[in-house]
């Protein structure tokens, strides 16, 4: 199935606000596998967005448009979109009736421009929308399947989660997972890809960022479980074979996988944050069952605090800094005899901009356990906000591991 998305706005073209939309329909489709084969975002403009809808139903067998669907003049998705199949509006009187019964019971207004929202393209299915006040509506024209969506995100969402999904349903899973190597040029990390992986069913590509080479894994299939076991399985191939080069791992939903598995394992963590400063709690805290898993946190930027809250020796600070092997160690040790966990995460480093001497991007991350303990150096490259994502994201991977 071969989808297009038309997002729908002036404000979209003058930067004044971002396509989340777009992100989030994309992100949706492609995980149930459908393709997405272009994205086009429209002025406010009637005879442009007829020109543009004729054309994509003659390509695209599923077209997702968001936005334009309100009260207002400069919303003219319905109105184009009649235009360019040449059908006709209707006014749904018993949509208008009940929505002007509800807006009473509510107390609210209703102003005479509201009526236009209650125009709907002839033959088409009013997705009535719960979450805001203009429906949405399906229609088939040609081969082509068309979601007309209101523009505002959250209405957006939930519209898209009720309708869309459920018509989606059949197609096959896709996953996606990324991960980016460091030291090494695309070539050479193609060659070795080509040389030692053995992915079957497996899409591998590289994207070069900056001073990385991207890797992405894409795996397709009915089973959601047995794709993302493929792609777990890539995972490991790839950690072998650029160990000491694996710079950052993004893979999806890596939060929720560490609270699912320590869920599963009944295992209690605590985070002492230094160079994160409350990012790790706030990334698990993200999650829906964070609450099983997490009993503490602490951001112990300062070195008081450091020695004061978490035992952190004196001397250790003295002698060694607050970077160190020797520091993390220490905070995730105190941490751990807090008594609140299983596992005391703690990570100390240098996020920069900083004196030449200091080394930005040096980050340790220490786990302490009763049965062990396991203190990580990386030298991560990138400004603060980068610097700090990257540890995030290998404490979160380190957990799953
Ligand atoms: P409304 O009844 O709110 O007018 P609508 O369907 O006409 O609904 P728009 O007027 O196109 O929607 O957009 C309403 C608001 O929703 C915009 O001002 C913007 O803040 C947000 N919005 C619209 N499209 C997008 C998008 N693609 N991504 C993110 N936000 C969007
Ligand atoms: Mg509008």
């Amino acid at each position: 199935m071969r989808a297009m998305i038309i997002s729908v706005g002036k404000e979209l073209l003058l930067g004044d606000i971002e396509n989340t939309n777009e992100v989030y329909i994309a992100r949706e489709l492609r995980k149930r596998g459908v393709e997405v084969i272009k994205e086009i975002t429209l002025n406010d403009n009637f005879s442009q967005l007829r020109r543009e809808f004729q054309q994509a139903v003659q390509k695209i067998d599923l077209l997702i448009i968001s936005g334009g669907l309100g009260p207002t003049e400069d919303d003219l998705t319905k109105e184009a979109l009649a235009g360019a199949l040449n059908l006709d509006l209707v006014f749904n009187e018993d949509l208008y009736t009940s929505f002007v019964g509800e807006r009473i019971k509510l107390g609210r207004k209703i102003t005479s421009n509201l009526k236009k929202q209650f125009y709907t393209i002839e033959g088409s299915e009013i997705l009535s929308n719960q979450w805001g006040t203009a429906p949405g509506e399906y229609l088939t024209f040609l081969n082509c399947h068309i979601f007309l969506l209101p523009g505002p995100p959250y209405e957006l969402r939930n519209m898209f989660s009720n309708y869309v999904k459920d018509f989606v349903r059949t197609r096959d899973y896709i996953g996606l997972r990324s991960l980016s190597v460091v030291n090494m040029g695309e070539s050479q990390v193609e060659t070795l890809l080509r040389q030692k992986l053995n992915l079957p069913e497996l899409e591998v590509n590289t994207y070069v960022h900056d001073k990385l080479v991207e890797i992405k894994l894409l795996s397709k299939g009915q089973d959601e479980n047995k794709v993302n076991k493929r792609l777990d399985l890539a995972e490991e191939q790839l950690l072998e074979l650029f160990r000491g080069n694996i710079y950052s791992f993004k893979i999806e939903n890596l939060q929720e996988r560490v609270v699912k598995l320590c869920r599963e394992k009944n295992l209690l963590i605590s985070f002492a944050e230094s160079i994160t400063g409350g990012f790790l709690a706030k990334t698990i805290t993200s999650c829906s069952g964070a609450s099983h898993i997490l009993k503490y946190s602490i951001v112990s930027y300062s070195n008081e605090v450091k020695h004061e809250e978490l035992k952190v020796d004196q001397d250790t600070l003295d002698q060694h800094g607050a970077v160190s092997y020797e520091t993390a160690l220490e905070m995730a040790r105190g941490l751990y005899q807090k008594g609140y966990c299983d596992i005391a995460i703690a990570t100390t480093g240098e996020a920069g901009p900083c004196p030449a001497e200091k080394e930005v991007g040096k980050v340790f991350a220490a786990f302490y356990s009763k049965e062990k303990q396991l203190i990580q150096e990386f030298n991560f490259s990138g400004n603060r906000e980068e610097i700090q994502e990257q540890t995030v994201r290998q404490v979160l991977f380190l957990l799953v591991k």
